[in-house]
């Protein structure tokens, strides 16, 4: 048995604070969510936001039905007699979304209307619309407080619409106020008076339980849940795609038709794109959710997967990774010595791990990364450094771009490079890639860089500058620490070279 699922990443999710795509942006991730992700409707925007808007939508229906997937794209409109008809056949869309009030007290207070006028006014739309060849869905806006507090109302509207063209009946919870028990109640008792396949549940998160209602409104019976990347939204956001896929394909009778594999993608994606990044511990995307930090589970792991669920980092095309730290044994060295295809002997992984503890007690961060340095430091084996970079000046001003100069050793030849950047580590960089490009050297993209400066405010503090690097599968990251934020950037690239020059 197969749920579908609809995001509104483009709808609701832009309503999150600070987050406007461009259109660009809108049909990347139109194309990604059908075609990769594989998820069966797309809701794109409000009708009549603006003629940019109209524009944007316009493009995303040309492409789906050269596609031959614009029945997937929906849009939302409002109960404004010919106005988001009007928008909608503009735009080239087939599918309206239609705002309809769930609750007694926004028809009466909002719309200032008799539930009987509002309902002919539905009634009346949907026909227009119809008769436009365009397909109506409608949405019970804040039905989670019509349930509770005007269930007459809700359910005479229903009744209503079951004898109507509708598509799909769209349950909202749109304060996120509800429990699983409770949307389990109120979807069965909707159930009496519209034909429960034809519904949608719509969830937010406001109490952390928007992927849990989603879940038990599946398992009763609806037939597709609404969801946005990495759970964008307004306040505390919708259910979470990825979280969501994971939990109905696992955890209920039901499969998904979403790809797995492509979920981290997507939602690196917006995460760049919205400015909003993930927290490192949200499930599936995060960055440490398949990191094993204890030593036991590393050992756990070495000795038959003791610790591993049905949750696999291979199921989304991540990859277990073991973290060096104070509370990593043994098993978690060697789970990165092995990934790093280093030997070392029994005694040097004794001092090794010693000086791993060392570290993770001041709370420096380790990667596998920093273990060849580590190493190299301890067994006082001189590293041999492919590439060290001599110097390095750059100039900031208010007036003018900023300029880098910079002098690097790669395999005992120095060469010079200058450039101008949009900052001073933009120059160090397109001073560092002309280089790259003489010696033909692939230099990874840069994915993500994170700065850490220690709580206090001191100016004199030592900086940690992260900065994730990414070859086609494969993804690493390197750290700089030095009082200089820029030194620590060129430190972090300086190891990213080491690493990946042969
Ligand atoms: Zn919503």
């Amino acid at each position: 048995m197969t749920i579908n699922l609809l995001d509104t990443t483009l709808r609701d999710g832009e309503q999150t604070r600070g987050v406007s795509f461009s259109p660009q942006e809108k049909l990347s991730i139109v194309k990604m969510l059908l075609k990769e992700v594989k998820i069966n409707r797309v809701e794109v925007t409000s009708a009549r936001v603006s003629e940019g808007e109209l524009e944007s939508v316009k493009a995303i229906c040309e492409w789906a039905k050269k596609e031959n997937l614009l029945e997937k794209i929906e849009v939302l409109g409002f109960v404004d007699g010919e106005k988001s008809i009007d928008w909608l056949v503009k735009a080239g869309c087939k599918k309206l979304n239609l705002l309809a009030k769930g609750s007694e007290k926004h028809c009466r207070k909002q719309l200032r209307k008799s539930p009987k006028q509002h309902f002919e006014d539905v009634k009346k739309l949907i026909e227009n619309a119809n008769s436009k060849g365009i397909g109506v869905n409608v949405y019970f806006e804040d039905w989670s407080n019509g349930m509770r507090n005007s269930k007459e109302y809700v359910f005479d509207f229903a009744k209503v619409l079951a004898k109507t063209n509708i598509e799909q009946l769209m349950l909202p919870d749109t304060l996120g106020i509800l429990s699983p028990s409770e949307v389990k109640k109120y979807i069965l008792e909707m159930k009496q008076f519209f034909p429960i396949e034809k519904m949608d549940f719509h969830a937010h998160n406001d109490y952390g339980v928007a992927t849990a209602n989603s879940l038990t409104a599946v398992e009763v019976g609806v037939s597709c849940v609404h969801c946005t990347i990495n759970g964008l939204g307004e306040r505390t956001g919708n259910t979470p795609l990825a979280e969501l896929v994971a939990v109905l394909n696992d955890l209920s009778e039901f499969k998904t038709s979403v790809d797995e594999k492509s979920l981290v993608k997507v939602s690196r994606f917006v995460e760049q794109i919205s400015g909003k990044k993930n927290p490192s511990n949200k499930p599936i995307v995060g960055e440490n959710v398949f990191t094993q930090t204890a030593g036991i589970h590393a050992d756990g792991d070495a000795k038959g997967n003791l610790y591993a669920s049905a949750l696999t980092p291979e199921r989304f095309g991540r990859k277990r990774e073991y973290a060096l730290g104070k509370l990593s044994g043994k098993a978690s060295l060697e789970h990165n010595l092995k990934k790093l295809k280093i030997d070392l002997t029994d005694e040097q992984k004794k001092l090794v791990l010693k000086e791993i503890i060392l570290l993770g007690d001041k709370k420096k961060t380790i990667t596998s990364e920093d273990l060849p340095f580590i190493i190299s430091d301890i067994l006082k084996t001189p590293l041999t450094e492919k590439v060290k970079i001599l110097e390095c000046e750059v100039s900031s001003s208010i007036k003018g771009k900023p300029t880098a100069f910079l002098k690097i050793k790669i395999n005992n030849a120095e060469l010079n490079s200058e450039a101008e950047g949009n900052g001073g580590y933009d120059a160090f960089m397109i001073a560092l890639k002309k280089i790259a490009l003489k010696q033909k050297i692939p230099l990874p993209k840069l994915l993500d860089y994170a700065v850490t400066i220690p709580p206090g405010g001191k100016t004199n503090a030592l900086v940690e500058t992260t900065i994730t690097w990414g070859n086609k599968d494969d993804e690493f990251r390197t750290i700089g620490v030095d009082s200089d934020q820029l030194m620590a950037s060129v430190k972090a690239t300086e190891k990213m070279l080491n690493l990946i020059i042969e």
